[in-house]
C-alpha cells in the first residue's frame, strides 16, 4: 500500500524547500493541504500540478477514511500545511494517529519549522525547552496559562499572530515581570528581526515602531530561575548522605 509523507514546506523563503520535499511532492498521487488555494501557489512555483485535497481542523476526522482508502489502493499521499512542518500548531495529528493505528506507513520529510529556526538563533538555552504553541485567545485564559508556566525552568517558546502580539507581551509583563524575552519576527523573510529585552521594553519598542508589530512571531522566554530554597534542600540531603557514608 501507499505511504503518507508528512512534508515540511517553507516558512517564508521558498529556497528552504528541500530537494527531497520537492521530489516527493512531484511523485505523490495526491497532496492533502490545509488551504488548497495557498498550496496551489507553492506547487505552481515548483512547476507541479498535483491534485489537492483540503485537510483542516474542521474536516480532518472525516478525511481519514478517504485518505486511508487511497493509501490502500496503492497511492502515495503528501500532507502539507500552509507553512513549515505539519502537526506543529497545524492540522495532521488526527490523520497521522489514525493512519498509524491502521498500520499505514507515515514518513516525515523534515524541513523548516519556525520554533526550531527561532531557537537556533535566539541565544537562549536550548538543552531543554517547552513549546506551548499559541496561548489561549482570551485574556483571562492567557494569563492563567502564563501563571501555570511561571515556575518552569525550561526556555518557553510561543507562537503569536500580529493581532495579539501586543496583548500577549502585556500579559507576559503582568504575570512574569522582568523575564528576558527574545522576539523572532518574519523568520527567513525580507524583514526578519530579532528583538530582545523585557516584555515591557519590547512593548515600548513595538508601540514606537508599529512596523515591528507586523508579521509572524515566535516569542521565546528565558526559563524561571531555579528556586533557591529547593536547591538548598537537595544539597542538604546530599551532604547528610555524604556525612553518614563517611561514618
Ligand atoms: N507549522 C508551522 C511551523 O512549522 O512553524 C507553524 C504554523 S502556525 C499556524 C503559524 C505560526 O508559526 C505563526 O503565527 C508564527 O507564530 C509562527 N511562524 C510561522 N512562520 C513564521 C515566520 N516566518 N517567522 C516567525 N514566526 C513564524
Amino acid at each position: 500500500s501507499g505511504s503518507l509523507y508528512v512534508v515540511a514546506t517553507p516558512i517564508g523563503n521558498l529556497d528552504d524547500l528541500s530537494p527531497r520535499a520537492a521530489r516527493v511532492l512531484a511523485e505523490v498521487a495526491l497532496v492533502a493541504a490545509e488551504d488548497t488555494r495557498h498550496s496551489a501557489r507553492l506547487l505552481r512555483h515548483l512547476g507541479l500540478h498535483r491534485p489537492l485535497l483540503s485537510l483542516h481542523e474542521h474536516n480532518e476526522t472525516a478525511r481519514v477514511a478517504q485518505i486511508d482508502a487511497r493509501l490502500g489502493a496503492g497511492d502515495d499521499i503528501a500532507l502539507i500545511s500552509d507553512a513549515g512542518t505539519p502537526l506543529i500548531s497545524d492540522p495532521g495529528f488526527v490523520l497521522v494517529r489514525e493512519l498509524r493505528a491502521r498500520g499505514r506507513r507515515v514518513v516525515p520529510i523534515p524541513g523548516a519549522c519556525a520554533l526550531v529556526a527561532a531557537l537556533s538563533a535566539a541565544g537562549l538555552p536550548t538543552d531543554r525547552f517547552l513549546f506551548e504553541g499559541f496561548l489561549p485567545a482570551r485574556g483571562s485564559a492567557r494569563r492563567a496559562r502564563l501563571e501555570a508556566l511561571a515556575e518552569r525552568e525550561e526556555t518557553l517558546v510561543l507562537y503569536e499572530s500580529p493581532h495579539r502580539i501586543r496583548d500577549t507581551l502585556a500579559d507576559i509583563g503582568a504575570v512574569l515581570g522582568q523575564r528576558h524575552l527574545v522576539l523572532a519576527r518574519e523568520l527567513t523573510k525580507a524583514y526578519e528581526t530579532f528583538l530582545e529585552g523585557s516584555a515591557e521594553s519590547l512593548s515600548i519598542r513595538l508601540a514606537e515602531d508599529p512596523d515591528q508589530a507586523r508579521g509572524e512571531f515566535v516569542v521565546m522566554l528565558a526559563g524561571a530561575e531555579p528556586r533557591r530554597g529547593a536547591a538548598m534542600q537537595i544539597d542538604g540531603e546530599a551532604l547528610l548522605r555524604a556525612l553518614l557514608d563517611e561514618g
